[in-house]
């Protein structure tokens, strides 16, 4: 979406703002939101965890949570707005920006820039990130118990994997979804830390080359799938069916040949 936003909008600024569903600003106000992001310049797209960052001059930035069914676009005629337009921000031209959330489990906020560090003092580091080691991966587990993967769904862990990157990382790294976290062993470690950056990146590729227009979202995080979904399909790499179990209340899905 971000990579997106830049292409769509390299440098553009917010003209209005229209905010349709006041329950996802909550607990800001709508009034104070709009009345300091009008008139904003857009000087950057960022992105932390699942959060996408309209940096605006002034020193604002607007941070909008994705949720579970969340997407933030650019759109080129603003009379043509998604059925589930939550919030939309006015562009010259008559483009706009568009958050569109079916099961509002998302929300848009606006901070100073500079406080940005706090409001995202709860998350763990981006495995993207260069500076993302195997060894900070096995130091954010040190004091974690029970099994590998309900670990990697912890956003302060580690940011970016939900349940169907996080099952697919430990497909990648060969290791089994329930196994217990002080049992890995380094080489382990190691194998799971290439296996999240090799599955993230490639899923971040596929979302963007599936999605053919801004404001198309096909299951683009559903490509490209080794086992997520996949119940009794063979096995990619040895044919065994894959094997699905509910874990901490999530569907799980592996192999139980290749994964140990
Ligand atoms: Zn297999």
């Amino acid at each position: 979406m971000v990579r997106r936003l830049a292409e769509c909008a390299p440098a553009t600024r917010i003209r209005e703002v229209t905010i349709l569903r006041p329950s996802l600003i909550a607990p800001q106000s709508p009034d104070e939101l709009a009345a300091t992001v009008q008139g904003r310049k857009v000087v950057g797209y960022a992105r932390r965890a699942k959060n996408v960052l309209l940096h605006l001059d002034k020193g604002w930035t607007v941070r909008v949570q994705l949720g579970m069914t969340g997407h933030f676009f650019w759109i080129p005629d603003a009379r043509q707005l998604p059925r589930f337009t939550r919030v939309w921000f006015g562009l010259p031209g008559g483009a706009a920006f568009v958050f569109e959330d079916s099961r509002t489990f998302g929300n848009v906020h606006v901070h100073r820039t500079e406080e940005l560090p706090t409001v995202f003092a709860a998350y763990g580091p981006e495995p993207l990130d260069d500076g993302f080691t195997w060894q900070q991966l096995k130091a954010s587990a040190a004091r974690a118990k029970g099994p590998v993967k309900p670990f990697l769904l912890d956003q302060s862990k580690v940011v970016g994997l939900g349940n169907i990157w996080a099952a697919e990382s430990l497909f990648a790294a060969r290791i089994a979804p329930n196994r217990p976290l002080p049992g890995l062993s380094d080489p382990e470690w190691k194998a799971l830390h290439k296996a999240i950056r090799k599955t993230l990146a490639a899923a971040i590729d596929n979302a963007f080359r599936v999605t053919a227009s801004a404001e198309e979202f096909p299951e683009a995080d559903l490509l490209a799938c080794f086992v997520y979904g996949r119940t009794g399909d063979p096995c990619r790499r040895c044919q065994e069916p894959i094997a699905r179990f509910v874990q901490a209340g999530r569907s799980t899905f592996h192999c139980t040949r290749c994964q140990h």
